[in-house]
């Protein structure tokens, strides 16, 4: 089988018809078998979110009335994104069908279940409606449903091979294709229920694809032209960087650089498959290439993950007792709560998560070994770069930009990727801007 690409179109990309019109002209402007992954629709999701939380509570009125209105959005964009009067029709028909499924769950009992098939809506509309416009260009094209392929198991996890025994053959039966069209995002669990890799996780897909069908890269097709060195929707001044290793880009990724998916590097970096991060309105830009090397020395980025809860532990009798530590993570794993940072000193352990499910019971258990004080709304400030801890006057000029932070946490020497700090989110906008200026004098 001849090697392919992937490249994958974010929401924005796909979001407005004539933004549509243009995915068709870039995945057609070479000759190179390609898997393209979409997302829904700008907006589609968190919509679709809204649905599922209005049934919860039990409010049946407010999500027929937000069916509604994304049915009117979806009408207007067939109107628009199709000219012939029997695509627009087979386009109708298609959205009437996924719209006739949302309008009978909110007529049956809500569950989990039937939550994660309303949040799969959006990438099935959006690839169908694609795949209608490029029939009606004419276009050659397989619609590959990624619910025939793509897997989490047990423990939601996505695994590459698991992912290759299934979707290689069905390629593999398609020698002639050179054009396939999938979703990103959904993906079936252990129990065969329809699923989905977290917010964000058309990213995880292209990756998991590109990782199974050993491509020659993974595209990912976005509104910026590629990772900037510091978070543009906070600071003013940012700029692109040009390349990035694997750590790199993990460590940004996963430490709140929304442009990629927290956990999607792995996949590409496990099967050595580089990852380009490119604007699809600015198609002529470098973007970011995230490759084994990492190009150079020295800090290259700053990102800010949100929604951090800090836990101190105090405890003079026991902090310097062998298995201390243990028995505190014990209660992490218990919860399948993951730490993300650390700190000790002779009478505290201070730990940092970012998912609250289960924040009363972990408490609660890590009572009896000491004092236990929680700080919600902080926020981990991550800063990135390759053998950063080698790289002079970082320290001074970290802690010489930061004099009027009040920084709670510092974690520093875990990885030769990173320094991470901790600070109260009301004190994010001034950490990320003092810190461009800082490190990157701008
Ligand atoms: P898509 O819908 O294509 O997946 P996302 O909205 O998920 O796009 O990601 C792109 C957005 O990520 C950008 O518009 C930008 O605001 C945001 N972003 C956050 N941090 C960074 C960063 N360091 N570099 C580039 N973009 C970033
Ligand atoms: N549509 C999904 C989301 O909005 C997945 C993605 O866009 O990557 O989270
Ligand atoms: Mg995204």
């Amino acid at each position: 089988m001849k090697q392919m690409k992937v490249m994958k179109f974010g929401g924005t990309s796909v979001g407005k018809p004539e933004r549509m019109h243009q995915v068709a002209q870039l995945i057609t402007s070479d000759s190179e078998p390609k898997i393209v992954v979409l997302s829904a629709l700008s907006g589609t999701t968190n919509t679709l979110v809204s649905i599922g939380e209005a049934l919860l509570k039990g409010d049946k009125d407010a999500a027929n009335a937000i069916i509604e209105k994304l049915d009117i959005h979806y009408q207007q964009f067939i109107n628009e994104l199709l000219t012939n009067d029997v695509y627009r029709q087979k386009a109708r028909n298609i959205i009437a069908e996924h719209f006739e499924f949302l309008n009978i769950i909110t007529r049956i009992s809500f569950n989990e279940a039937l939550n994660k098939d309303i949040l799969a809506q959006g990438e099935l509309m959006s690839t169908k409606l694609f795949s209608v416009s490029l029939e009606e260009k004419g276009i050659k094209h397989l619609l590959l449903p990624a619910l025939d392929f793509m897997s989490i198991d047990a423990n939601d996890e996505p695994q590459v091979n698991a992912i290759r025994a299934k979707l290689m053959p069905i390629l593999r039966s398609h020698e002639d294709t050179k054009l396939f069209i999938t979703q990103g995002y959904i993906c079936r669990n252990a129990r065969g229920e329809v699923d989905n890799l977290k917010r964000g996780g058309s990213d995880y897909t292209a990756s998991l694809i590109a990782a199974a069908a050993n491509c020659s890269v993974c595209e990912i097709w976005t509104d910026i032209d590629g990772m900037h060195n510091n978070d543009p929707r906070v600071v003013n001044k940012t700029m692109p960087i040009e390349q990035l290793s694997f750590e790199e880009a993990a460590e940004l990724a996963y430490f709140g650089a929304k442009i990629l998916h927290p956990t999607c590097i792995w996949p590409a970096q496990q099967e050595k498959v580089p990852v380009k991060l490119l604007n699809t309105m600015q198609p002529e830009a470098a973007g970011t290439t995230i490759m084994q090397e990492a190009g150079s020395v020295g800090v290259k980025a700053i990102a800010a993950k949100d929604g951090i809860i800090a836990i101190k532990i105090k405890s003079s009798r026991m902090l310097l007792a062998y298995g201390f530590l243990r028995k505190i993570f014990e209660v992490f794993e218990k919860y399948r709560t993951p730490i993300d940072m650390i700190t000790t000193s002779e009478v505290a352990v201070s730990v940092t998560i970012d998912n609250a499910s289960f924040l009363k019971e972990i408490v609660k258990e890590l009572e009896p070994f000491g004092t236990v004080e929680v700080d919600l709304d902080q926020t981990i400030v991550s800063i990135v770069g390759n053998d950063i801890a080698q790289t002079q006057d970082i320290l001074s000029k970290l802690f010489e930009s930061l004099k009027p932070v009040p920084v709670r946490m510092v974690s520093y020497g875990g990885s030769k990727h990173n320094v991470s700090l901790l600070i109260p989110s009301a004190h994010k906008q001034q950490t990320l801007q003092l810190l461009n200026t800082g490190l990157f004098g701008l």
